[in-house]
C-alpha cells in the first residue's frame, strides 16, 4: 500500500515538528462534534496529529490546537485518559523506541 521512499508527513499540533504520519497519534472529530483519539488512524475527514509523548499532548491542549484544527469541543480529561492508555499500549508493544528514534525532517 505504502510506496517505498514515500513517507507521508504530518505536523504535530504540540511542537509543530513534521514527522512520518505513522509515528504520530491521530485525533479526529466524531460526528457529534467532540475530539476523540483515532488509534487506528482510519478515520475519515479532518484529523490532527500529536507526537506520542505528554509534552506535545499538553502543549497542544494548552493551545487548544486540537479544538481549533478539528473545530470540535474537547473533553480534556477523557482525551488524556485515552492518550495515556495508548502510550502504555505502545510501550508494551515495544514501539516506543521506534517512535523516539523517528527523525525530524
Ligand atoms: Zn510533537
Amino acid at each position: 500500500m505504502t510506496r517505498r521512499g514515500h513517507v507521508p508527513q504530518r505536523q504535530c499540533a504540540g511542537c509543530r515538528g513534521r514527522f512520518a504520519k505513522g509515528s504520530l497519534v491521530r485525533f479526529t472529530a466524531c460526528p457529534g462534534g467532540a475530539v476523540m483519539l483515532d488509534p487506528g488512524a482510519s478515520g475519515e475527514g479532518r484529523g490532527a496529529y500529536i507526537c506520542p509523548n505528554f509534552d506535545c499532548f499538553n502543549r497542544a491542549l494548552k493551545k487548544k490546537a486540537l479544538e481549533r484544527q478539528l473545530r470540535a469541543a474537547a473533553d480534556f480529561a477523557a482525551l488524556r485518559r485515552d492518550f495515556e492508555n495508548l502510550i502504555a499500549a505502545l510501550a508494551k508493544d515495544g514501539k516506543e523506541k521506534n517512535i523516539r528514534n523517528s527523525k525530524r525532517v
